[in-house]
């Protein structure tokens, strides 16, 4: 089964080239790209993974992660296979460097996907596990058929897309989380096989271009990407570049895939990461993947009041008002917001879409 796509050219010499990232993988007839879910066939480039997902789960949309986009609801999860990075300490490898098809056990249509969402009482739908950007076509009809049944789409990616379909893929996107995984393009091109540049491309593309709310998360790696001059520059560009509010999540590594060798992320290398971003003017800056209460809450820009208390997915004291701004000092928090927070809590809950539709039609 396959879907045709439209972003590719024919090149001179007979190949064909993708050109949905700056990969730009040039193919011959029968190829794959680097991502092994697109490839040539019949003179075009076909995508081989739509409606087939690796696993659906409700989960919280903190754990994306994002702080700002409704806190508290539930979010319905999913991933297919492959992946346009090539990230050596890659924490979901068994799908995004997937090449069997049978990792993509469960099926489901956009309008199945929307349904199951709608039925779960999920607010939103994330396109994750693996980079959305290589399953592009799929992930906009499902994000079509959500809209329609006032479900939003969240898109988890690295950000390295080409513009003119990222153009089209934000369209229709309500939310994202995007990787910045180092701020050296050594970095970049030797552990991940990418581009910065093209990333931090796409950040101001979605600050000044595209209506999406969006939060960044950096994976903190010992030795790789976490030192003070690295970090020092990240976070005054982003503050730069983006502003204060952009919310900015430092997440902890634990040793896979091809990088076993290194050890776990200490919780004291997210908190000075923390307090760098802080100085540097950031107004919201979370610690990931630990247990540290004062660094997983929100507190307001304006007077320091804690405004969202949160305790790794789970949310406590809630002190803002029905329209986000503070109990305190009436300041307005940045994100999307829905009166009251929800009440899904740190649950997470495996689906099967293709039982659910089973189930239902036998009701
Ligand atoms: S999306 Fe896949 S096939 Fe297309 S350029 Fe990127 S890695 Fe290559």
């Amino acid at each position: 089964m396959y879907h045709s796509t439209k972003y590719w050219h024919k090149l001179d010499d007979g190949r064909v080239q993708c050109d949905v990232c700056p990969r730009a993988c040039k193919m011959h007839e029968g190829q794959r790209g680097l991502c092994f879910v697109r490839g040539v066939e019949d003179g075009e480039v076909r995508l081989y993974t739509y409606g087939r997902s690796s696993g659906f789960c409700v989960d919280p949309i903190e754990k994306k992660p994002l702080n700002h986009f409704l806190p508290g609801t539930s979010v319905l999860s999913f991933g297919t296979a492959g992946c346009n990075l090539a990230c050596k300490f890659c924490q979901n490898w068994d799908m995004s460097k997937s090449r069997e098809m049978d990792t993509l056990a469960d099926r489901a249509s956009p309008e199945q996907l929307a349904a199951s969402a709608q039925r779960l009482g999920c607010a939103s739908v994330a396109y994750t596990y693996n980079d959305p950007v290589v399953f592009m076509e799929y992930a906009i009809d499902v994000a079509d058929a959500c809209r329609e049944r006032g479900v939003r789409s969240v898109a988890v990616t690295a950000g390295y897309m080409c513009p003119p379909p990222r153009a089209e893929f934000y369209a229709h996107m309500d939310a994202a989380n995007v990787d910045l995984k180092g701020f050296t393009e050594r970095f970049y091109r030797k552990i991940c096989g990418a581009g910065l540049g093209e990333v931090l491309e796409t950040l101001e593309y979605l600050k000044h271009e595209a209506k999406v709310w969006f939060e960044i998360t950096t994976l903190l790696i010992p030795d790789e990407n976490d030192s003070n001059p690295e970090l020092e520059q990240m976070t005054r560009w982003i503050a730069d570049k983006l502003g204060p509010d952009i919310p900015l999540h430092f997440t902890a590594f634990h040793p896979d895939w091809k990088m076993m060798d290194k050890q776990r992320t200490p919780a004291a290398t997210l908190t000075r990461a923390r307090e760098i971003a802080l100085k540097n003017g950031l107004h919201y800056v979370y610690t990931g993947n630990v247990h540290d209460p004062a660094g997983a809450s929100t507190y307001c820009a304006s007077c320091g009041t804690r405004v969202i208390e949160r305790d790794w997915y789970e949310l406590g004291e809630w002190r803002l008002d029905k329209r986000a701004r503070c109990l305190q000092c009436a300041a307005q928090l940045p994100g999307v917001f829905n009166g009251a927070p929800g009440t899904w809590g740190a649950r997470r809950l495996p689906v099967r879409i293709a039982v659910e539709e089973l189930s239902r039609s036998a009701v």
